[in-house]
């Protein structure tokens, strides 16, 4: 296996051959209802006391526990054997590198400026997120939900940003050194280039990646002047998937949003604010010839993986190949950078 993460071997705990079973799933994009069936199984595995879920497979009735159905039942009861689950196994024995390229690069990131936990349209919780980056080998990981506009994706209030803030205090206190959650959001940004998101709330966060999210076929003049004055907010650390376009997946295709992309880059290169080099296939943000014009003009990068499972923070070696290909120098990207400094960075 070719993956950043080790393999599992036999023995393993019923509950680690599950999630990692999901992870793989999820870092091949396979489909989230499958995804799923794995991670409500590793909830129920956690809850039911090990002699109880013993009792059940010596017994043959695993299948009686809510969430488990045949191909979780059979994991668990491999792995609860001594035996390494056939099903993780295959998926071990197929799990390639995603890309050719930028390996370099993508070993050495050391975090992430973008991603999403179940508080908003991610699909796992704070924890397993946290786990996961743990295990890729990162040292630091910004927690970026939605905000509050962003309905369909359940954006987070004031009051529900408050308590992850806190939540994210807690984890911090039970990882101890090694690794550290920024506070962080994906804020919106809004018709007239302001922040969908409280100015005191935004003062409380580490990382801030602004994105546009609505109105995306506004005409190119209005749209410069709104993300000029959101990438010139002090507040603003990272302009995310900046053109918004789709190039592929189950959303179908969108064009790219119009606007002055050299007044744009200009503006993120006076202010300090990076570009994001947005991992997600199906984004693949900004395209190549925007990612020249952003180094040429002197502006930093992000490279993130916007993930939305904990399986898609590898992404990030998409992005890795594109900035490698691109010749995106290295000390330009800011998710190579240590914790210090990136804090450094956006608290200036
Ligand atoms: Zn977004
Ligand atoms: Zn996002």
């Amino acid at each position: 296996m070719v993956a950043s993460v080790a393999p599992l071997t036999a023995p393993v705990e019923p509950d680690e051959a599950l999630r990692r079973i999901a992870f793989l799933l999820e870092r091949e994009r396979a489909g989230s209802y499958r995804v799923e069936a794995f991670r409500k199984a590793v909830v129920t595995v956690r809850e039911t006391p090990p002699e109880e879920l013993r009792r059940h497979h010596a017994e043959g009735t695993l299948q009686k526990l809510p969430g488990i159905g045949k191909s979780t039942a059979a994991v668990v009861g491999e792995a609860l054997d001594g035996d390494l689950p056939a099903y993780l196994m295959s998926l071990q024995d197929r799990a390639g590198a995603l890309v050719t390229g930028g390996e370099e690069l993508f070993a050495s990131l050391k975090g992430d400026c973008h991603s999403h936990s179940s508080w908003s349209d991610g699909g796992s919780p704070i924890e397993e997120m946290v786990l996961t980056a743990v295990e890729l080998g990162h040292e630091w990981l910004a927690l970026t939900d939605h905000s509050p506009q962003l309905r369909v994706a359940n954006g987070l209030s004031v009051e529900r940003l408050t308590k992850q803030l806190s939540i994210v205090d807690a984890v911090n206190r039970s990882l101890g050194d090694g690794f550290r959650l920024l506070k962080g959001i994906e804020v919106d940004i809004l018709d007239d280039g302001s922040l969908d998101q409280t100015e005191a709330m935004l003062g409380r966060l580490d990382v801030v990646t602004a994105s546009v999210h609505s109105k995306l076929r506004m005409n190119a003049a209005p749209m410069t002047r709104r993300m000029v004055a959101a990438v010139s907010n002090p507040r603003v650390n990272v302009l995310g998937h900046c053109t918004g376009r789709l190039v592929t997946g189950s959303r179908g295709k969108r064009p790219q949003s119009e606007f002055d992309a050299q007044a744009v880059f200009e503006a993120c290169a006076e202010h300090g604010t990076a570009v994001e080099i947005n991992s997600r296939p199906e984004r693949c943000d900004p395209p190549d010839e925007l990612v020249l014009l952003a180094l040429e003009i002197g502006c930093l990068f992000a490279i993130d993986s916007d993930a939305h499972a904990p399986g898609q923070l590898e992404m990030k070696a998409y992005g890795c190949e594109r900035a490698e290909r691109l010749g995106v120098p290295a000390d330009r990207i800011v998710t190579t950078w240590d914790v210090d400094r990136l804090l450094d960075w956006t608290s200036s």
